[in-house]
């Protein structure tokens, strides 16, 4: 079973930006000044970014990323999880780091880390993807800490970041199994043993991808659908990337117009539904012949 060779191309770019994160990215920075040095250094580097880049502060878990109007700056005392994505022709690399100078949360990082590595040593031995959710929830428990338990790993196919397979952070029993040739991504999310321990979706919007090409017969809809299509096919984006030609809030309406006629979709920021801070680390890879590569 072949690997596309892209997928390594992504990877390692993905792996040179996890570095470059390390030593740019520090505390008082914009949200959206990140977001974009990140999908910048992406694209200089000869990837395009898979999705909008996100930016998870303290309990936002998960899908929050900056827009053109965003405000927020990070704080040394703030969790700050980046998790951005490469591809190349449309095979994506996935992968986050999270970062603070809060001594208080060094080991919930460390924790996340270590989380990370005891799934995917499972994963060389064992590709039963219940076994891979049982390690993940003890070996955060055994660091005194709690998976949340309704966000996934996935696999990954041309153009879909979120493919067939999920990828659970508990042991659920009845799952399918990791096979040769699949590409997928592995991302323990952990936080506090006090905390509630799963997200629920916050009022905020702000990424998208095309359902389905069709036409509307409305001028304005189609161009748009023309101009996310040619740019990215399914894979989401942000209305930062398409908002030049339009007045103040009308990319927004069309959005909505075209989500309300199922030719878009949008994803909710999710956010811990206590309140409590959350680290993630996650990377992208496959299995092969020889075994499993990881691509990030
Ligand atoms: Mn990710
Ligand atoms: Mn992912």
């Amino acid at each position: 079973m072949q690997i596309p060779e892209q997928y390594f191309k992504s990877g390692k770019i993905a792996k040179e930006l996890k570095s470059w994160i390390r030593e740019n990215i520090t505390a008082g920075m914009g949200l959206l000044v990140i977001a974009e040095k990140v999908e910048s250094e992406i694209m200089r580097r000869g990837g395009q970014p898979a999705f909008p880049t996100g930016i998870g502060v303290n309990d936002m878990t998960a899908h929050y990323a900056p827009q053109e109007n965003e405000t927020g700056k990070t704080r040394e005392a703030d969790v700050v999880k980046i998790d951005y994505g490469v591809h190349v022709d449309g095979y994506v690399a996935d992968t986050s780091v999270t970062m603070t100078e809060n001594p208080n949360y060094q080991m919930l990082l460390e924790a996340t880390e270590k989380t990370l590595q005891a799934a995917i040593d499972v994963v060389k031995r064992d590709r039963r993807i219940g076994e891979v959710g049982r390690a993940i929830e003890s070996t955060a428990k055994s660091y005194g800490f709690r998976p949340i338990t309704n966000l996934s790993g996935h696999t990954l196919q041309q153009y879909v970041v979120h493919a067939g397979k999920s990828i659970p952070n508990t042991y659920s029993p009845g799952l399918p199994m990791l096979n040769k040739g699949d590409v997928f991504a592995i991302e323990p999310f952990l936080t506090l043993h006090d905390a509630a321990g799963y997200v629920v979706e916050s009022p905020q919007e702000n990424i998208f991808s095309l359902v389905v090409r069709k036409r509307t017969g409305d001028r304005e809809l189609d161009d748009l659908t023309d101009r996310i299509w040619n740019a990215r096919k399914t894979l989401p984006f942000s209305p930062r990337w398409f908002n030049q030609g339009y007045k103040e809030g009308r990319l927004m309406a069309l959005l909505k117009e075209l989500e309300r006629r199922r030719l878009v979709h949008s994803y909710p920021a999710l956010v811990e539904a206590s309140g409590k801070p959350v680290a993630q680390f996650e990377h992208t890879m496959a299995i092969e012949d020889g075994g499993l590569s990881i691509i990030t």
